[in-house]
């Protein structure tokens, strides 16, 4: 993606709002000569960001602006999206897991070690399965009913939304812890953050809202 000049963002304004226009028009919005602003035009129409018709003038291409903003909203990075984990000790009762579901409104818990490293995933799922076969929950540790390492899907804060998009859809899950590797041999991760499918679509919103503002 090519950054553009002042001049040349100027020109995609002039073009948005009264296209399909002349380059003589254009130029006499800004107040410079024809010949001066053939270099802009060129670069804009070559780059796609504009159409030239002969005889009709210059227009903006709608598709291609769609596209951009499509490309930035993908390659945004996981850092800057992330929310906090919710977290549970791996060995806190099933009950206990349920409860703090609700009282931090999310669907999904991560378990960590007493060292604070990942240890596992608990989806709600997990937890309605566990309730339908279990009558104690308060006995039963959230450890025995987890997806457990290695079988995490993670992501790394300097990886992209459309990589943490990928991952969700390809494994069939609604959210990714965001993890540091420790030490990659014994799959030991410190926990940062996390990735949900709410999350991709409040970044895409966003991006859409910056378009239509
Ligand atoms: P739900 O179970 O509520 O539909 P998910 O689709 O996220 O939620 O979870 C489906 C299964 O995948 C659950 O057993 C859960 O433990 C597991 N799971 C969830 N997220 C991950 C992940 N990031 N990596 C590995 N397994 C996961």
């Amino acid at each position: 993606m090519i950054k553009l000049t002042k001049r040349q963002d100027e020109i995609l304004e002039i073009v948005k709002k009264n296209g399909p226009i002349t380059g003589k028009e254009i130029a006499e919005m800004l107040s410079v000569s024809r010949a001066a602003l053939r270099p802009d035009l060129a670069i804009l129409t070559m780059s796609g960001n504009l159409d030239a018709r002969p005889r009709v003038g210059y227009f903006f291409n709608e598709k291609y602006a769609v596209k951009q903003q499509a490309e930035r909203y993908l390659n945004q990075k996981v850092a800057d999206f992330k929310a906090h984990p919710i977290v549970v000790e791996k060995s806190t009762s099933v009950y206990d897991a349920i409860v703090q579901l609700f009282l931090e409104d999310v669907g999904t818990l991560y378990a960590v070690d007493l060292e604070g490293h990942l240890a596992g995933v608990v989806s709600r799922k997990d937890l309605l399965r566990a309730a339908i076969g279990n009558k104690n929950l308060q006995e039963l540790p959230v450890s025995v009913i987890m997806t457990r390492m290695p079988n995490i899907i993670t992501i790394f804060p300097e990886e992209t939304l459309f990589e943490a998009a990928k991952r969700m859809i390809n494994y069939h899950v609604d959210s990714l812890p965001v993890v540091k590797e420790v030490d990659k041999q014994s799959n030991t991760y410190l926990l940062v953050g996390r990735i949900t499918k709410t999350t991709i679509t409040r970044a895409y919103l966003e991006i859409m809202e910056e378009k239509t503002n």
